[in-house]
């Protein structure tokens, strides 16, 4: 994989240059009517940037031959990329299915964006199938996925969702951010669409904010048409990062993977820990689920302190090596409450509703040699 994120867009351009170059015009001159009507034709990216540029173009060939797909386009954000998606996919009188767990953005699209514009939206149990064949509509045009997800790291059948959205002629966007297309490719499950917050995994280093899609050429022109005119294209800087950063993503997500397994099961032996949330743990219960789909677990997991709100909040404040910080899929490791986190949008009630028990940790494990973030992490934990 990573000769193939190393080397499979290489001959992009005529350019020389070892390392990809840097386009930051925003303009672009044609050479005369016919190369105007070219260059500005459907998934056109030398001609104005919010039609998109050379170098994001460039990072979305390299997500695609990660995910299998046959194109991809880049935006501003994971959000510009899944809500320019979700538009796209529906309008008034259409139907949406979504799942009860999202990152908190998609719920908004979901709970209130959608709503607002007259398409319903119904959240469904991921961890059913039945569910999701429930919750089908005659006009139901959009299923939308993230496995595994917050806070609980529940699974989604992709296979099976999606041969039954497949029956049905439902298009199927699934959010990989989280298990990254070293551990896991929707496509071949059947997803139309793939999703990343390229800020997370894929980005790496805490530095850049960035969203990219993966579907077929046909798809790919419909959300780009649209995204002309919500203007969430992404920036040619970010791209460069992203591309820099996506050379070593197998390598990084080794050891994501390796520390969040090590790391759980510490975390699992230990007995200021009441539980721990997994999926490459045998006690997750979709365990098998997941090894089915996900060649690796992913670098998160989140942990319920017998201490409750104060035991997190004193946890987070002992650690050395991590951040307080809520973002994810760096380099370095960071660690939120997300009883906290969400607390400023939902009431207690709702957190609860949520899963999200007062002593809930979401440990995001950056790529620190893993006896260093045990240590660490066990410091913490005996002086509570
Ligand atoms: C961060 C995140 C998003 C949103 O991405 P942004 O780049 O912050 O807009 C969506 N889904 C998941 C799973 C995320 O972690």
């Amino acid at each position: 994989m990573t000769t193939r994120l190393l080397h499979s867009d290489k001959n992009v351009s005529d350019e020389l240059d070892v390392a990809p170059p840097l386009h930051l015009s925003a303009n672009y001159a044609a050479r005369d009517a016919d190369h105007l009507r070219e260059i500005s034709g459907p998934l056109g990216n030398n001609y104005y940037a919010r039609r998109g540029n050379p170098t994001s173009e460039r990072l979305a060939k390299v997500i695609a031959e990660l995910e299998g797909g046959e194109t991809g386009l880049v935006f501003a954000s994971g959000m510009g990329a899944i809500s320019t998606a979700m538009m796209a996919f529906t309008k008034a009188g259409d139907h949406v299915i979504g799942q009860q767990n999202h990152y908190i953005g998609i719920t908004e699209m979901l709970d209130k964006v959608l709503p607002g514009y007259g398409v319903e939206s119904t959240k469904v149990d991921q961890t059913s199938v039945e569910a999701f064949e429930r919750a089908i509509r005659p006009n139901t045009k959009l299923i939308v996925l993230e496995t595994p997800v917050n806070p609980m790291m529940h699974i989604t059948d992709l296979k099976a969702v999606c041969d039954l959205a497949r029956s049905k002629g439902i298009v199927t966007l699934c959010d990989n951010t989280f298990a990254t297309s070293i551990n896991q490719r929707p496509m071949e499950f059947g997803v139309d669409i793939v999703m990343h917050s390229v800020t997370k995994y894929i980005g790496g280093h805490h530095d850049l904010l960035a969203g990219s899609l993966t579907t077929s050429r046909q798809h790919a022109e419909r959300i780009w048409d649209l995204s002309m005119t919500i203007g969430a294209a992404g920036n040619a800087f970010n791209s460069w990062l992203a591309l820099r950063g996506i050379r070593t993503l197998e390598l990084r997500m080794r050891q994501h993977n390796a520390n969040a397994l090590e790391l759980a099961r510490f975390l699992e032996a230990h007995p200021a820990v009441h539980k721990v949330f997994y999926p490459g743990l045998h006690s997750h219960p979709q365990h098998e689920l997941a090894a089915k789909q996900m060649s690796g677990f992913g670098g998160l997991l989140t942990f319920d302190l017998k201490g409750g709100y104060e035991a997190g909040q004193s946890f987070i404040k002992r650690l050395e090596l991590v951040d307080y910080a809520s973002s994810l899929g760096g380099v370095t490791s960071t660690a939120v409450q997300p009883a906290v986190l969400f607390g400023g949008r939902l009431s207690p009630d709702q957190v609860l509703k949520q899963g999200i028990a007062p002593g809930l940790i979401r440990f995001a494990t950056g790529i620190e040699n893993t006896d260093d973030l045990i240590v660490d992490v066990d410091r913490a934990l005996n002086g509570l």
